[in-house]
């Protein structure tokens, strides 16, 4: 099941590539494992998937305590309460979800300086929705440079979560403007190359707007457990 799953997943990110002119090294994939036993992320790492993204703290440091033995890169893709950012410095490789000041400078502050800079994306709400995580585009080069003084972070590039009511087109053009805004950053800023968007049910649109990651869930798990 989870390698026929994997396959389809696989087939559908070569397609898109393909019907983009874009080479498949062009994008990454990454399991998110929220709700999942880490029984089912050893079985998917076993089909040679090495990056999982997780949602909630609590969670992700349970089962990363069960699969200490894996060396697996951990996103964390979910909103960042304050009063946690010391369990994402200490237990994951890469935080997708920054979205104000207030969360750099804890997250800079508490990351050891021995360990490798925490990789960094910033959140945008990009289709201004009023209780979304992210900041809004104007905010955006205050942020980058906020995070760029700081060495213990390194910042990476952009993650977005357009409005689940879009239809289609509305998709397409939140991640049009979302290509547009990693562009500009990219090339105001040197080690800029991560522009993560494109979930189960639109990864075809992402990557044909330059997603270079995807976040698969559904498509690689099964339906969610409603929680
Ligand atoms: C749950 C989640 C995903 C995966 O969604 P699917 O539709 O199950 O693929 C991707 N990104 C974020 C931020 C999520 O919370």
């Amino acid at each position: 099941m989870a390698l026929q799953q994997l396959r389809a997943v696989e087939d559908r990110i070569a397609r898109a590539c393909e019907a983009a002119g874009r080479p498949r090294s062009a994008v990454r994939l990454l399991a998110v494992s929220k709700t999942r036993s880490s029984k089912d992320i050893r079985t998917r790492f076993d089909l040679d998937l090495h990056a999982f993204g997780e949602n909630y703290s609590d969670e992700a440091v349970a089962k990363q305590a069960e699969l200490s033995d894996l060396p697996i890169e951990w996103h964390f893709i979910g909103p960042v309460q304050s009063n946690k950012t010391r369990a994402l410095v200490e237990h994951f490789d890469w935080v997708q979800s920054v979205d104000r000041e207030k969360i750099v400078r804890r997250l800079a502050d508490q990351r050891d300086p021995g360990r490798p800079p925490l990789n960094v994306l910033l959140q945008i709400n990009i289709d201004r929705e009023p209780q979304k995580a992210g900041c809004l585009p104007e905010e955006l080069d205050a942020l980058a440079d906020a995070v760029r003084a700081r060495p213990e972070l390194k910042l990476r590039g952009l993650m977005t979560i357009p409005a689940a009511d879009h239809d289609a087109g509305g998709r397409a053009r939140s991640f049009g403007t979302m290509s547009e805004w990693f562009d500009r950053l990219a090339h105001r800023i040197d080690g800029v190359d991560t522009l993560s968007m494109g979930m189960t049910d639109d990864l075809e649109a992402a990557i044909a707007a330059g997603s270079t990651m995807v976040r698969i869930g559904t498509a690689l798990f099964g339906p969610r457990p409603t929680r």
